[in-house]
């Protein structure tokens, strides 16, 4: 049987769906061979996995899923969706228009379902098996995964499953439980085995990297991984992606500036600048410890790249409090910023709070804070313009004009993520190895 798989939006995600390509490849490759495109005509079988917190995620897996269907593919959903639909969503009695869908899903011969433990146990009976038999378990794997980013010279390590943070808005630890880290032991000889073999950066990733480790060793660890890290005397970077901003100290920040191999990007999801609209969102953060944050990175850091979020809407948001977030966007600390417009989740607890912002306002506001993040972002990419970078280039073409453009991925923005660069061939000015200047050939370059 020829598989394949689809992995969207999430690359925590992605690590479980790699766990399962290594489990189905490991011991069953006589029955199962891999192609790497899910619609193409030989494959018969496709691993959906997708983040399931949000509902235009669920939306964009819907719609997957019904394109599939109409390529005749066999359809296995894992793990996260299976999860919201199974024991968030019918277990609280919701019943509107996706959980129909779901039922429905449930008769479908084409469609079955995994769940966490069957992921970890995979057999190729489970996608035989009828989907009413689920089990709501979770086993911390430790052992190898199928790695997909080879080609790409990063790999991804998640530190950590879960969080306890429970911010007003979120439903992920509902979907994903209490965090439950790696140990530290593994992590590192995880780290060895992808350094050894090829990659040059690792990307640490939980849901709050910043509070690794609390159930294993009963205080954060991530610094004391960092550490630890940075000790391994191979050729490599890393960064850690979503550091929750309050247990973020001046301290820990000091530490960074220290460690050689360290990527300074710093990925900080605030979400809002209003104290009171992050005290409804139940984050406890004062926003004047994250200017002094913010401050911090800029001054001792030479090189480096603040990525935050905010959700504009958010119930209680008066005119007053976005104000308050747009002035504080237009100080400029930001190199990339994302924006949501809030809506209710189901089953959140924000869905339940009075004064909701009205969707017309919600709108319009996000459309001037999006005006001013477009403006504020362009403007810092014309900062750019003429200046010498490290990076990987990604991308190769031709172009009308029959010269060659290579697209190249700055070191300091990450992989899947931030803007990559167009550069043509004479503004490349050093490779690190010319013989093969290629896909994935790191370069010096000007951004002209
Ligand atoms: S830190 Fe907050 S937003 Fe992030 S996963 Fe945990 S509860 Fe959700």
């Amino acid at each position: 049987m020829f598989f394949s798989f689809i992995n969207l939006w999430c690359n925590k995600n992605l690590v479980d769906t790699q766990y399962l390509l290594w489990k189905i490849l490991e011991k069953y490759s006589k029955d199962f061979q891999y192609t790497t495109d899910p619609f193409s005509k030989e494959t018969e079988i496709v691993f959906l996995n997708t983040c399931s917190f949000v509902s235009s995620w669920r939306d964009e897996m819907f719609e997957t899923i019904e394109k599939l269907k109409k390529r005749n593919k066999k359809i296995c959903i894992i793990w996260c969706w299976v999860q919201y639909f199974e024991y968030l969503a019918i277990k609280n009695n919701i019943s509107d228009e996706e959980t129909e869908k779901w039922e429905n899903f449930k008769n479908d011969k084409d469609i079955s379902f995994l769940s966490w433990k069957e992921v970890s146990n995979f057999t190729p009976e489970l996608i035989k098996k009828p989907n009413n038999t689920f089990c709501n378990d979770f086993v911390r794997p430790e052992s190898a995964r199928a790695y997909t980013n080879i080609d790409s010279w990063y790999e991804y390590i998640k530190i950590a499953e879960g969080c306890n943070n429970h911010c007003s808005f979120c439903i992920i630890p509902q979907i994903r439980w209490p965090q439950k880290s790696l140990p530290k032991e593994a992590i590192i000889n995880e780290a060895k085995r992808l350094i050894k073999e090829w990659t040059k950066e690792i990307i640490l990733l939980a849901q709050d990297t910043t509070r690794y480790g609390i159930d294993l060793y009963k205080s954060p660890q991530l610094f004391e991984l960092l550490e630890e890290l940075d000790n391994l005397k191979w050729d490599f970077k890393y960064r850690v992606l979503y550091m929750y901003p309050d247990i973020l100290t001046k301290k820990h920040l000091e530490k960074l500036t220290t460690l050689k191999k360290f990527i300074p990007y710093f990925d900080l999801p605030l979400q809002h600048s209003s104290p009171k609209i992050l005290k409804s969102m139940w984050r406890f953060y004062d926003h004047k410890m994250t200017l002094e944050l913010l401050n911090f990175i800029k001054d001792n850091f030479e090189e480096y790249y603040i990525r935050t979020n905010f959700i504009v809407g958010f119930p209680w948001e008066t005119q007053e409090d976005f104000d308050d977030l747009i002035s504080f966007i237009k100080q400029d600390y930001f190199n990339n910023i994302a924006l949501f417009e809030y809506h209710d989740e189901k089953l959140s607890e924000s869905s339940k709070l009075p004064n909701k912002v009205d969707d017309k306002t919600v709108r319009e506001r996000f459309l001037i804070a999006k005006k001013l993040v477009d403006k504020l972002l362009k403007d810092k990419e014309k900062n750019r313009k003429n200046k010498e970078y490290t990076g990987t280039i990604s991308d190769i073409y031709l172009t009308k004009n029959n010269t060659y453009e290579l697209t190249i991925r700055p070191t300091i923005n990450c992989p899947e993520i931030d803007n990559e660069d167009k550069v043509s061939l004479e503004n490349v000015l050093e490779s690190y190895d010319w013989e093969e200047l290629d896909i994935w050939s790191r370069v010096k370059y000007i951004n002209a």
